[in-house]
């Protein structure tokens, strides 16, 4: 076999149980391939067809209809005699451990070397005992099953099934019967084990505590193959259409010009551990499922600035990818406690964003915000985040059609602007009254607010280029002033007037700083 020869190819396979009326189709179309030393979790509701699918890999049951090939070779049309030989190749655990009750640990170890021949009595022994020694119960070579923990006995099945050093290692709810922490010890140890034999493994399981240390997650629904945390993805992302995604998905790999799309995987990041550095180039996107993460922006000579603090279902990372850019902000795990986080490559984000409308404004929207506030705590540095969410959350969207103007020469200001889409440009009239642009503003980038700080009437024009309409973000010049009075000062106005006053005077004070600067 070459070393990059799938193990397992599976294409259009589809199952059926019962006869007659009553027969149901469980499997449909399935298309799956696994490569040598990939740790694959296989997760899907009760009833999905999940054991089915693995039972089928594991040469016990026939294949009906379909093309399902383990090291090359078909298991359509086996014989029985083939697919019992064919087992010897891989070790198969289930959920409850099918051990010998009257033979001990070890005895149940060496039964599976004794499948192989060309073994000595002495070599079964040593290889069994240093197996048990690995899964630790070096201490419970002679103990009969029954004398042993739930989660013993599952390690005594890792054992059997890993001893003989199979290229393929299935297991079907290996961590049903176990516990949180010894559930989470049972795959930590199958997957550090699997990788020292190079062997591919393929875990099923409901369980999604367990599902980061997987290099890939394929759900199964309805007896079709989804996307990897579909579920949890759909929480996050307003409009996430699963089957459009697939969908776009199987088109985009079909072609095969183009590398694979990589499916979304769940990472375990340490407490205090960084997850995005500021300053570096953007390729993944990232959905928070458990702890917190928090979003620093990092200034020269400052100390790093609080943007925000994330929860449970929120996500982070769209400005460098819509941008094209490197990261405006740090994140960072919170020191409180991990977190696991899905990790989802550019490609993947970009397949989501331009199958749904409803997700791509959602996450537009986010994004906005969040450079909005950025530029907000650039400004004005001293703002508590609870006052800067405030303000934000009084923003408006305003949309300027081609050629029209947002600003003109001798307005009053009286808003706080950000461009938020399309492209816009200052334009100034020269002696003989002919408008010379002067700068474009892209994207991203604030205007008229140096005017709104001193209180200066604009001497200038800011005009949509031709063609694309611009989406400006705006906030009104009173609220812009709360917010300078909430970062300079803790005094609380009940009139405009005496409001009005005392920004004026920050303002003054405010420009003084940025002239310096
Ligand atoms: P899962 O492992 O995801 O819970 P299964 O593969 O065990 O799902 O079952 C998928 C579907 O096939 C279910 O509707 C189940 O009732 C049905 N099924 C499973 N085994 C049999 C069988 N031996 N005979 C008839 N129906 C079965
Ligand atoms: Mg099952």
């Amino acid at each position: 076999m070459m070393a990059n020869e799938a193990i397992v190819a599976i294409k259009d396979l589809n199952h059926f149980y019962g006869e007659g009326e009553l027969r149901k189709q469980t499997l449909f179309g399935i298309n799956l391939v696994v490569r040598p030393q990939e740790f694959i979790i296989i997760t899907g509701p009760s009833g999905s067809g999940k054991t089915t699918l693995l039972s089928l890999i594991g040469c016990l049951r026939a294949v009906q209809k379909g093309s399902l090939k383990i090291f090359g070779q078909e298991l359509k049309g086996a014989t029985n005699p083939q697919l019992v030989t064919m087992r010897r190749n891989f070790g198969y655990i289930t959920q409850a451990s099918n051990l010998l009750n009257f033979l001990t640990a070890q005895q149940n170890v060496q039964m599976s070397l004794e499948l192989h021949p060309g073994l000595l009595p002495q070599e079964i022994r040593e290889k069994a005992q240093a197996m048990l020694e690995l899964v630790g119960l070096g201490d419970r070579l002679n103990y009969y099953p029954n004398r042993l923990s739930i989660g013993q006995r599952q390690r005594v099945a890792i054992a059997c099934a890993l001893v003989t050093q199979p290229k393929l290692v299935l297991a079907d709810e290996p961590t049903a019967a176990l516990d949180k922490v010894s559930g989470r010890n049972v795959v930590t140890l199958m997957h550090r084990l699997a990788k020292e034999q190079g062997s591919a493994v393929i875990v099923v399981t409901h369980d999604n505590r367990i599902l980061d240390v997987a290099d890939r997650i394929i759900n199964v629904e309805d007896g079709k193959l989804g996307l990897a945390l579909s579920h949890e993805l759909s929480i996050a992302l307003p409009g996430f259409d699963e089957t459009l995604l697939t969908n776009a998905i199987a088109a985009k790999n079909s072609t095969g010009e183009s590398i694979p799309i990589i499916q979304p995987k769940v990472l375990t990041f340490a407490p205090g551990e960084i997850v995005i550095q500021q300053g570096e180039l953007a390729t993944k996107f990232y959905v928070l499922l458990e702890g917190i993460v928090e979003v620093w922006k990092e200034t020269p000579d400052q100390s790093p600035k609080l943007l925000n603090r994330l929860t449970r279902g929120e996500y982070f990372g769209e400005i460098g990818l819509l941008e094209g850019s490197e990261r405006t902000a740090t994140v960072q795990v919170a020191k409180a406690a991990e977190a696991k986080i899905i990790v989802i490559e550019k490609d993947f984000f970009q397949l989501m964003m331009e199958n749904s409308d409803q997700t791509s404004s959602d996450v537009a929207r986010r994004m906005n915000q969040r450079v909005l506030k950025s530029h907000l705590t650039n400004i004005l540095p001293n703002l508590e985040l609870e006052n800067l969410d405030r303000a934000i959350a009084k923003v408006k969207v305003v949309y300027y059609g081609p050629n029209s103007n947002i600003i003109q020469p001798g307005d009053s200001p009286q808003k706080f602007y950000v461009l938020a889409k399309g492209k816009v440009q200052i334009l100034r009239q020269d002696r003989s009254g002919v408008e010379i642009p002067e700068k474009t503003i892209f994207p991203g980038e604030t205007f008229g607010a140096r005017e709104l700080i001193v209180g200066e009437n604009y001497s200038y024009t800011v005009r949509v280029l031709p063609k694309i309409e611009a989406e400006v973000m705006v906030l009104e010049k009173k609220v812009f002033s709360e917010l300078m009075v909430a970062a300079y000062s803790k005094l609380i106005f009940t009139s405009d007037t005496e409001l009005d006053r005392v920004a004026s005077v920050l303002h003054r004070r405010l420009m003084k700083k940025m002239s310096k600067s």
